[in-house]
């Protein structure tokens, strides 16, 4: 094969189905060559995966849910076993219950402030310290992030807390395993209608504020983080790590509504 990404393989956790950003971002890698490893979490998931990895010739991994520990040390051996070694590991995983992406941070329980925190967040770490395991030459890995991380924004709530500790393993990660060649890095992805942000109180007016308020004036796609997560998993990015990059329309450069954004 040809292409940045010829002779690398990877897995991609967080295909759900073919709007989901990991789904974007395995595309675009196996537009380039590469070969890229999914896993479902459940079986009500296995149905959609499984049809998307046929389509560009991946391997179906099997279940991986990052609260139960077998089974992301049971896809993990299948990889190992399968290939032997990997060059990338994409990240596109978070969780938090919809009540509580609605309405005030201040009544975020104990409950679901851990379980967002596990999910959302160390699973990064926890997959990192696998991945490590089979990236004896270096290798690329790259999480989802949000701009709710920096600023607030409404609904975000406990997902936004989750996402800058995420922001911040990166960067211990990165220093952790740079000596090892293995970069770590963030994609700050604009707002996606996805399954996840379904879960968002208000989406449709998060994406029509940014639509109106972006430098681009539009949001982004998933083919288009798709091809940032590709420049992050291939070799273009070899001297970039610890990094969170915004693929946003340049939203989060903006200090207040554009002068010619309709109400919305
Ligand atoms: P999605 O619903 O398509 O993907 C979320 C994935 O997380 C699903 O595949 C789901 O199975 C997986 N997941 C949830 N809990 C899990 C668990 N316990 N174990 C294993 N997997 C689990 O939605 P998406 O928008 O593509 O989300 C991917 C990533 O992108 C997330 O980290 C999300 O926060 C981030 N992100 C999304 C947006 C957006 O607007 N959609 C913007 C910025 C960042």
């Amino acid at each position: 094969t040809q292409g940045l990404m010829a002779g690398k393989r990877g897995l991609v956790l967080g295909v759900a189905n073919n709007r989901s950003i990991a789904w974007g971002i395995a595309k675009a890698i196996h537009g380039q060559g590469g070969l890229v490893g999914l896993t479902y979490q459940g079986d009500a998931l296995r149905k959609r995966v499984e049809p998307l990895a046929a389509e560009i010739g991946g391997l179906v991994v099997g279940h991986c849910d990052v609260t139960d520990t077998e089974s992301v040390d049971a896809c993990f051996a299948k990889v190992e076993q399968e290939w032997g070694t990997i060059d990338f590991l994409v990240h596109a995983i978070a969780f938090s219950d919809k009540d509580e992406l609605t309405g005030r941070y201040v009544d975020t329980s104990a409950e679901n402030f851990s379980k967002t925190m596990l999910i959302s967040c160390y699973s990064l770490t926890a997959v990192a310290q696998r991945a490590e395991k089979l990236m004896p030459n270096g290798g690329s890995i790259v999480t989802l992030t949000y701009y709710g991380a920096e600023k607030v924004m409404p609904h975000y709530n406990v997902m936004g807390v989750a996402k800058a500790a995420l922001e911040a393993s990166v960067r211990y990660l990165a220093v952790d395993l740079g000596p090892s060649k293995i970069r770590v890095n963030a994609i700050s992805a604009g707002p996606i209608k996805t399954l996840a942000a379904s879960g968002i109180g208000d989406f449709r007016y998060i994406l029509k504020w940014n639509e109106y308020n972006a430098p681009l004036r539009r949001t982004v796609t998933t083919d288009e983080v798709g091809d940032v997560g590709l420049y992050f998993c291939s070799d273009l990015s070899r001297s970039v790590t610890g990094e969170v990059h915004h693929a946003d329309s340049g939203y989060h450069v903006v200090g207040m509504k554009a002068v010619d954004a309709p109400d919305i």
